[in-house]
């Protein structure tokens, strides 16, 4: 539990009976150390004079430097803390802003309509925790090629799973497989600090290679084991260039001895593709094959309508950005209501990603959604833990659901 009186707080808005207003909130709330300001200007020459404090509740809407121009010269001052951004602008305007303040590094514990409710921004400030220091993620130095190469020779990828159930009835129908990189030192490395070295270093093929091998072994093993799973796998449009790639899958397959159609390959397009003529061939001949296509993390980046025109995708993953609190916004719903009704006038499946909570799953229940995959449901796991995690699953989900 942090110590609330000594939270530095400043305030910034140009109306003095806001300061006076949100102050007293404050106070009340048990946060004294406050400062307030009814310029930008002021503002920053005060965190120049005194030290940035902890946490900025900054008005978007003032006359001389607005709340947008503010974040521009906190940018330049590298400012460590947090903003909670205030306004009587529409919910959309106060979401663009967030993001645009996030897109800039910097920590947006919430937003707050005006008039202010002391609920609402009790609610915020609890999310308030010291900045880490130390080691952070960003800064983190990208591993290299050859580190890369080593670990994907010397076995030291590993697969996690993560479970996709079915909305309507909880059935656990299948699981997306997730690469990690178990470093001997380092100790468990997520995706996005080795596949992009992986792909700028043409190391890819075999990285796909080795995790859809471990994948389609483990596919067999559950399957002999009893549990009918379709095994999903992530594929780099990288993957996608040499015309061998549509047979040495099927080979893979083959060996292992399981069926294409248990087999789901995730697609996400990165980077716009240039020619389309080697991955529409991969693809279509996969798809002939009897494998089941993806369009992974649908209306992000280049992950889009031209590939639905182009590409003959069986599934639609909508991405996590409009799943989770799609039921409380209404952007967020329009967005995903109108995915999924183009998913399902192309005859497609459909799996919302990035179910967090409980309010993401009843939305979800209401939408027909098809699947539904995220840490609500489970997290990603080692093989082993699948079977314990099942058990668990559908115990929680009769509970909730007696009637089912
Ligand atoms: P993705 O394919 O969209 O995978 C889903 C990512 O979202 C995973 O991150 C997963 O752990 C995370 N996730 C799942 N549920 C939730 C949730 O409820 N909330 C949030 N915030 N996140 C959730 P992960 O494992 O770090 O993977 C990141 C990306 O790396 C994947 O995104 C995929 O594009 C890529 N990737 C993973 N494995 C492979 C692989 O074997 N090959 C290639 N080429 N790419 C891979
Ligand atoms: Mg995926
Ligand atoms: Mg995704």
């Amino acid at each position: 539990m942090t110590d609330k009186s000594a939270v530095r707080i400043t305030l910034v808005d140009d109306e003095p009976f806001m300061l006076k207003l949100l102050g007293r909130i404050l106070e009340n709330l048990g946060f004294t150390a406050l400062t307030s300001h009814t310029s930008g200007r002021a503002a920053l020459d005060a965190c120049t004079a005194a030290g940035p404090p902890d946490v900025i509740l900054l008005d978007l809407n003032m006359p001389e430097m607005d709340g947008i121009e503010f974040v521009r010269h906190l940018v330049d001052r590298r400012y460590a803390g947090s903003l909670i951004l205030v306004s009587g602008e529409d919910e959309r305007m106060l979401q663009a802003a967030s993001k645009l303040v996030e897109a800039h590094q910097i920590r947006v514990l919430g937003h707050l309509h005006k008039p202010v409710q002391p609920a609402a921004l009790a609610r915020i400030l609890a999310k308030w925790s010291p900045p880490v220091t130390g080691r952070q993620r960003a800064t983190q130095t990208a591993y290299s090629a050859d580190a890369v190469q080593a670990a994907i020779a010397n076995g030291e990828l590993v697969n996690y799973y993560q479970p996709k159930v079915a909305v309507d009835s909880g059935a656990v129908v299948g699981v997306e497989t997730l690469v990690r990189w178990q470093h001997p030192f380092a100790g468990l490395i997520f995706p996005d600090e080795f596949i992009g070295v992986a792909e700028a270093h043409g190391l890819i093929d075999d990285l796909t290679h080795a995790v859809l091998a471990a994948a389609m072994a483990q596919a067999s093993a559950w399957q002999k084991a009893g549990l009918a799973l379709r095994v999903a796998v992530n594929l780099s449009m990288d993957n996608l260039l040499k015309l061998g790639f549509a047979d040495s899958v099927a080979g893979l397959a083959a060996r292992a001895g399981v069926a294409p159609a248990e087999i789901v390959l995730e697609i996400t397009e990165s980077r716009l593709m240039a020619d389309l003529r080697a991955p529409l061939d991969i693809l279509t001949r996969l798809r002939l094959k009897r494998f089941r296509l993806s369009i992974d993390d649908f209306g992000t980046g280049h992950s889009s309508l031209t590939q639905l025109r182009d590409l003959p995708f069986d599934e639609l993953k909508i991405d996590r950005s409009f799943v989770h609190r799609a039921g409380a916004n209404a952007t967020l719903r329009a967005i995903f209501e109108a995915s999924l009704g183009l998913a399902r006038q192309l005859g497609m499946e459909v799996v919302a990603e990035g179910v967090e909570d409980q309010e993401d799953w009843d939305y979800l229940r209401q939408t027909g959604c098809d699947l539904a995959q995220g840490y609500f449901i489970g997290r990603p796991m080692p093989a082993a833990d699948l079977p314990g995690w099942i058990e668990t699953w559908n115990t929680r989900y009769r509970k909730q659901y007696p009637d089912a």
